[in-house]
């Protein structure tokens, strides 16, 4: 009998336990199930849309390559699954495990026909356990744990060849998918990306030569001094067990760490499957409501430069620089008091490395809600944090109307009185906003 292979956030076939076990037992064909209707609020968003039609073109060509195929169907996973099972009359379908809430749930309905294998992890999350047995909340001793057990096995090569069954069930054409972007103006940096597993590996060997540097050059903006692996990661073009051990061993021990939360993130959305939607530790703050302000920060014209770099950096390439996504996310929460799942479900829809746990947690974190959070009253103050991390350079890229002015004046230029016609006033002063969010912090308290 014929094995099927159900793909979602796992498009590769080196280092995937799944595809290795189905190749083995004879006849294999590869699924990949476009589903709105299962994730809910949290469908694939725009950005990754694109991030995803170019990766399947990839796989596809990939499994060609090899003998095999990819089956291309739209729908509800867990039917889509069971009817491309009966058609090819296969008995087991393999899949790699993942831990967001919905697709726990359609590995659930699938019951007994699914072989569930590891591969989008350093380690399975549940195999950490505090000391009273519970999860961990906090990354500090659950980092302590997972050292015990790194480095993570070896990654496993890819099958040389595939068996392909004597009949095909039907595949729906990718085109007409109609997943690249429609609109104007967006998506005119996404040039930069090269999806798939191919491109996963030239661009972790480009870093490979670079980890040295990681911990000096990662919060600098205006410098490329992270991987920006992330979509890669996301969509399993590139295991996590591959990038570790794909890193020479004088691997700089920060950039681990960093992986790491990866990982734990993961460890809490077991743990707490809303996280996306619930706060962890509600704060009862009273949000305001202004889509004059939404679209402001949206859209990068919020009259602090910083701020809108970033967000015409993730606009134009759907990446942004952690630093930014610190600050940006900060200036909605706090600056503007606009409720942070705003800005979580626009990251959603525009970040091509969008994933439901690393920006969960990172948006809790940042709003002051999380376990593991940062007090709300701590307010970040944009203008000092853009001239800290040097970000001179980067303001000058992703905001041309400020280009000429000097390394001094460009953070903050309507201080200066030197902010050119045309680039918006702040939304509001700094010190006035913050203010404001420490008094809405205390309102909050007494509610
Ligand atoms: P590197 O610094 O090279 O790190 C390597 C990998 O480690 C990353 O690719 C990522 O997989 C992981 N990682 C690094 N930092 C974190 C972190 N803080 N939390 C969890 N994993 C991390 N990351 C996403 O992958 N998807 C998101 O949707 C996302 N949303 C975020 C939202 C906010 C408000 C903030 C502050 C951060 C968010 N992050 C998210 C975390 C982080 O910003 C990105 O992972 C990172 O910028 C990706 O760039 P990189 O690959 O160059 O990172």
């Amino acid at each position: 009998p014929s094995s099927l292979i159900w793909f979602r956030q796992d498009l590769r076939l080196a280092d995937q336990p799944a595809v290795a076990a189905a190749a083995e037992r004879g006849p294999t064909v590869g699924l990949y199930v476009l589903d709105d209707e299962t994730p809910n609020d949290w469908s694939i968003g725009g950005a990754q849309r694109w991030w995803l039609h170019h990766s399947l073109e990839a796989l596809g060509a990939e499994l060609k390559k090899k003998g095999g195929t990819l089956l291309l169907r739209r729908g509800r996973s867990a039917e889509v699954v069971c009817a491309v099972m009966d058609e090819l009359g296969a008995e087991t379908v393999h899949a790699a495990r993942h831990y967001e809430p919905w697709w726990r749930a359609a590995e659930a309905e699938l019951g007994a026909r699914l072989t569930l294998h590891e591969g989008d992890v350093l380690h399975e999350p549940e195999a950490f356990r505090n000391g009273s047995g519970g999860s961990f909340k906090i990354f500090g001793p659950y980092y302590r744990a997972l050292s015990k057990d790194l480095p993570p096995p070896e990654p496993l090569p890819a099958p040389k060849r595939f068996n392909a069954p004597p009949e095909l069930p039907r595949s729906d054409r990718l085109a007409d998918w109609k997943l690249l972007p429609t609109r104007p103006n967006w998506a005119t940096g996404f040039d930069v990306w090269s999806p798939g597993e191919a491109g996963a590996q030239d661009h972790l060997h480009r870093f490979a030569a670079e980890v040295e540097t990681y911990a000096e050059r990662r919060d600098l903006p205006s410098e490329v001094g992270t991987s920006n692996l992330s979509p890669h990661l996301h969509f399993g073009e590139l295991s996590p067990r591959q990038l570790w051990h794909g890193l020479s061993d004088g691997a700089d021990d920060k950039f681990r760490r960093e992986l790491a939360w990866r990982d734990f993130s993961r460890h809490i959305i077991l743990a707490d499957p809303e996280l996306g939607n619930r706060e962890q530790r509600p704060l009862k703050l009273k949000h305001r409501r202004s889509d004059r302000d939404f679209a402001a920060w949206s859209r990068g014209r919020t009259g602090y430069p910083i701020v809108d770099a970033g967000m015409r950096q993730l606009w134009a390439t759907g990446w942004m620089h952690n630093r930014v996504r610190l600050i940006t996310a900060s200036f909605l929460v706090k600056h503007l008091l606009l409720d942070w799942r705003l800005g979580a479900h626009w990251f959603w829809d525009t970040l091509v490395d969008a994933d439901y746990a690393n920006n969960s947690q990172n948006w809790q974190w940042i709003a002051g809600t999380g376990f593991d959070s940062q007090p709300f009253y701590r307010v970040m103050a944009p203008l000092l944090q853009s001239e800290k991390f040097a970000a001179a350079d980067y303001i000058r890229r992703w905001v041309p109307e400020l280009a000429d002015l000097s390394d001094r004046d460009i953070h903050d230029p309507h201080a200066r009185g030197l902010a050119p016609a045309g680039y918006p006033e702040p939304l509001i002063p700094h010190r006035e906003a913050r203010e404001r969010a420490l008094q809405a912090f205390r309102d909050a308290r007494n509610r």
